[in-house]
């Protein structure tokens, strides 16, 4: 079977026989791949023309809808892509992290997308900039789509989720993509994104697919396009430098290989929970998939104390993995993508034992369970030992891109970080120990040379998602050896696909542009109540300036007795004079701003359905007995939820007092019906 490329929402198969891709398991042929032929220049402009005003035209809430409904679909269908995964040499865990943890990068996008996000299609960068002594110019940073394509370039070891955490952000954030899977796998992929298209979710142009070379894809793109590299760093190094993406300063992001490390604490000696803690997480991340985690452990920094227990213990439990057919279930560890990776493997080895011993495995050639070892590409998981790692330099810097691992001794603290930065930036770095100081030691000397680390102790274990596992909230990438680049870490990602721009102008247009209040602008002040009016008919900047209320000394006395908040500064004159803050006995903040409520409500059963919060509150001036309080209270941003019968409306309060000081600002927070709903309740 020729794999299918997706060009112009078509299949089409690219020109010549193409390259033979055999399962990893059995060694069968299972599909040709080949984009020969292919119109590189027109599958981009497709992108840019079809797709990308196609998504535009949602906005981020809508977007995240999608994704929640392909989400959805392709949840539903997941086991028919597990019988291609154990193809490529993944096991039923080994698949499930690929194929179901794709999914639900897609669940978690759609829904920081629909929380996160405003329903528009601007994406506001924090508050408004003061520029101007009068307030009438002010400056705002601003997200908008770039208008071009993400050309996303994936590495073989995740055909599934290597697409999909790509793909999920690029969406939200409006821009088309073309997706080039690695060819060994690229099968996979294909069947994902053959079901993808069939459930009509996305819109026309919004995904295409190229199975085999680009071509000469890199000689169109233009400042507007963006490329998300992963693979390795002697890829990423010559596709940064193609000449075209230096002359339009193409956006790259690269995730690349690194040498990740794993520090023992000098506490955690054998016999405590976090020495076995360790010894577990390590061999888990040696054999998942085989080892071909860009993330794995390839580096294990070890106490010197501890380090014969150490290998003692990973020796015994590396012995009992079981390698073989990745679909049985009598096996751990399946197979290796290819025997060229296999081949490969086995060179990095014998390149590390030059300065490193072999400890346990090493060897391609060995009984696997219900498979030929020979056809297919297995590989055993390898342990070595280096005695002088601060000497070193392939443990290192060189990755073996299986199950395979050096144990690294040090004496002091300071050592373990050396060894650690000498990986010279990785995409994970972790921490074994339940000594505090020691963790924040040990990530304080480490953690500009990491994407991501976490510290593992028995307090936290049950829980923790593992040293190798990267999570759609937190960033993923890191400095240096690792590309450089940063994917994922929730909204920072889906910004990584926009242009930041910092619009300067009056409060008027600023509100214009971003759909949200700026102080400043026009205030409307009609003659209805804000809270008397419906989601939809409300406008921002509709604004109510309450009536002006007297605050007593009885009034801080009854709140403090009502609510045992006797604190000294609203009880004790004496005493809040010490303070260098107040004159005298002060209203409670709190008090303040239940008198701002009872100030601007409109009490009467309305369409505005519930408070749920306020942001953002600061007290800026003490407020005295016998001082007055009023409020002006203006609708500031409108999110609708959906169908759900209510948008959240979220409005700028502030409280001043008889000399027009400013006494608190905040934004409240409430939910306020749409017509349809306040005409049904009415
Ligand atoms: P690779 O050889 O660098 O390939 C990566 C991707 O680049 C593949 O899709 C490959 O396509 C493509 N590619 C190669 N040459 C190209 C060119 N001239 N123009 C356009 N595309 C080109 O890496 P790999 O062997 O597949 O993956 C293993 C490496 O990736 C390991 O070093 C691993 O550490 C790293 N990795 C990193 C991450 C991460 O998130 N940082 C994740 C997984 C893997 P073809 O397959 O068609 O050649």
């Amino acid at each position: 079977m020729k794999l299918g490329n997706l060009v112009r929402d078509q299949w089409v198969t690219g020109d010549g026989d193409g390259r033979t891709l055999k399962s990893a398991v059995s060694g069968d042929t299972i599909a040709t791949i080949t984009s020969d032929g292919l119109d590189f220049k027109d599958i981009l402009n497709y992108a840019r023309t079809v797709g990308g005003p196609n998504l535009r035209q949602l906005t981020f809430h809508e977007r995240g809808d999608r994704l929640k409904a392909l989400a959805q679909y392709l949840n539903e269908r997941r086991k028919t892509f597990y019988a291609l995964s154990y193809e490529t040499g993944a096991t039923k865990a080994d698949s499930w992290i690929d194929i179901d943890g794709g999914i639900s990068t897609l669940f978690v996008f759609s829904s920081k997308g629909r929380r996160e996000m405003p329903n528009d299609h601007v994406y506001l960068d924090g508050a408004p900039e003061e520029l101007s002594r009068n307030g009438t110019f002010k400056g705002q940073h601003i997200y908008t789509s770039k208008l071009g394509a993400a050309i996303h370039i994936n590495a073989f070891n995740f055909p599934v989720w290597g697409m999909l955490e790509k793909l999920a952000p690029t969406l939200l954030a409006g821009v088309p993509a073309i997706v080039k899977p690695a060819s060994s796998t690229a099968y996979l992929t294909e069947a994902v994104v053959r079901s993808i298209i069939e459930s009509g979710i996305l819109p026309h142009g919004s995904l295409q697919l190229i199975c085999g070379g680009v071509g000469d894809l890199f000689d169109h793109l233009d400042c507007q396009d963006t490329i998300a590299f992963t693979g390795s760093k002697w890829t990423a190094e010559k596709l940064q430098t193609h000449p075209n993406v230096i002359a339009q300063s193409v956006a790259f992001t690269a995730e690349t290989d690194s040498l990740n490390a794993s520090t023992l604490g000098p506490d955690a000696v054998a016999g405590t929970p976090e020495f076995d803690l360790f010894v577990k997480e390590v061999v888990r991340e040696m054999t998942v998939k085989a080892g071909q985690k860009c993330t794995a452990i390839r580096r294990i920094i070890a106490p010197a104390a501890s380090s014969a227990d150490l290998v003692r213990a990973l020796s015994e439990a590396l012995a009992s993995v079981r390698v073989g057919n990745p679909a049985s279930k009598d096996v751990d560890m399946g197979a290796l993508a290819s025997h060229g990776q296999r081949d490969e493997v086995a060179e990095r080895i014998a390149t590390l034992s030059a300065e490193a011993s072999i400890v346990h495995g090493g060897s391609a050639d060995f009984d696997v369970v219900d498979a030929d070892a020979q056809k297919g590409s297995f590989f055993m998981p390898t342990l070595l030992h280096c005695d002088a790692p601060l000497s070193a330099s392939a443990v290192h810097s060189v990755e073996a891109f299986g199950p395979v691992a050096t144990v690294l001794p040090y004496e002091t603290l300071d050592e373990a970080i050396a060894l650690s930065r000498k990986g010279e930036g990785s995409l994970a770095g972790s921490v074994f120990t339940n000594d505090d100081a020691v963790a924040r030691e040990l990530i304080l000397g480490t953690a500009a040379y990491h994407g991501r680390m976490l510290v593992i102790n028995r307090h936290c274990a049950g829980e923790s998602t593992g040293h190798g596992s990267p999570l759609p909230h937190l960033v993923h990438g890191g400095p240096g050896r690792a590309g450089g680049g940063e994917e994922m870490g929730g909204v920072r990602g889906v910004l990584h696909y926009m242009q930041r721009t910092a619009i300067q102008g009056s409060p008027q247009s600023l509100t214009a542009i971003g759909n949200r209040w700026v102080r400043g602008a026009d205030e409307n002040t009609d003659t209805v109540h804000p809270f008397r009016k419906t989601f939809e008919q409300l406008r921002i900047g509709d604004t109510l300036n309450t009536e002006t209320r007297e605050v007593t000394l009885e009034d801080i006395n009854h709140f403090a007795e009502f609510t045992g908040d006797t604190f000294y500064a609203h009880t004790d004159e004496e005493a809040a004079r010490k303070n260098p803050f107040f004159d005298g006995r002060v209203a409670h903040g709190y008090l303040i701003v239940s008198f701002a409520a009872g100030l601007f409500v409109d009490p009467d059963f309305g369409p505005v359905l519930a408070n749920y919060g306020v942001d953002d509150l600061r007290f800026l001036k003490p407020l005295n007995y016998g001082d007055s309080l009023k409020v002006r209270l203006t609708c500031k941003q409108k999110t609708l939820r959906g169908d759900s019968g209510y948008g959240e409306v979220r409005w700028d309060a502030e409280a001043t007092n008889q000399d027009e000081e400013i006494v608190a600002r905040y934004d409240v927070l409430t939910m306020v019906a749409t017509d349809a709903h306040w005409a049904s309740v009415q």
